[in-house]
């Protein structure tokens, strides 16, 4: 498997910021809880983000039977999937110098329908337990009509890139003495306290909601 092609290699930075191995690209997806999935449909382009999964070398999406994004997808048309993680804002002394600490990766491939109930199930589990590690035994099983209401589709990380940037703010030697405040603003995602509704109220919470946040 080669990640690198023409369509998988920077214009800027390539050598400094991109890669291709399995540990960053997995990394990323593995923390990334969302992705943006870009495909054209009569000449029409659509960016659509949604919730995945990656198992082995490939992500799962799942959605409703009737999606439209998951009906186009299915026919195996090209798409272009990318999942980012920005972890700080990068501020300098200059405008033209300000920049973002992130994590990403773009994705080529081309959707592949799971029929088999068996690889269904186990992508929607490793979905659910993406999402709120632990969930899955607590939660009232999924049933068979729950199963065939919902599509999942998964696309290999064959062609795939990943590009970070994670350095302090870039400074010109002239401006060095200028009195300018420069440095990282941290904004990682946080889970915070959980809001119960009506029903959540009257239960206590359970140990994987505390190891959450
Ligand atoms: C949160 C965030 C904010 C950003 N803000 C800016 C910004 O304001 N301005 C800016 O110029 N850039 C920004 N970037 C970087 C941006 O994603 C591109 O990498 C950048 O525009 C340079 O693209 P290029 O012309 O080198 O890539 P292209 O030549 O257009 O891309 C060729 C191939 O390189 C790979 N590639 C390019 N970018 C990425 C990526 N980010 N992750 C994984 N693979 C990639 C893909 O496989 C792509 O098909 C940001 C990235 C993130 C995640």
């Amino acid at each position: 498997m080669e990640r690198k092609t023409t369509r998988t290699i920077p214009s800027r930075m390539a050598n400094q910021r991109a890669s291709y191995d399995d540990q960053t690209i997995y990394s990323i997806l593995d923390e990334a809880l969302f992705c943006t999935i870009s495909y054209s449909e009569d000449d029409v382009p659509y960016s659509i983000p949604q919730s995945f999964v990656r198992i082995d070398n490939y992500i799962y999406l799942h959605g409703s039977v009737g999606s439209h994004l998951m009906r186009t997808l299915s026919d195996g048309r090209s798409t272009c999937i990318t999942a980012m993680l920005a972890d700080e804002l990068v501020i300098a002394k200059t405008a033209f110098h300000h920049s973002v600490n992130y994590r990403s990766v773009v994705i080529f491939a081309k959707g592949e329908l799971i029929e088999d109930e068996n690889q269904k199930f186990v992508a929607f589990k490793a979905l659910t337990e993406k999402m709120v590690p632990n969930s899955w035994d607590y939660l009232k099983p999924m049933t068979m009509k729950e199963m065939q209401k919902t599509t999942a589709i998964r696309f290999s990380l064959d062609e795939a890139s990943a590009k970070c940037r994670q350095a302090p703010p870039t400074h010109e030697e002239s401006e060095m003495d200028v009195p300018i405040w420069t440095g990282l603003i941290p904004i990682k995602p946080l889970r915070q306290a959980p809001i119960p509704d009506e029903h959540g109220a009257k239960i206590p919470l359970p140990e994987h909601l505390h190891d959450l946040i």
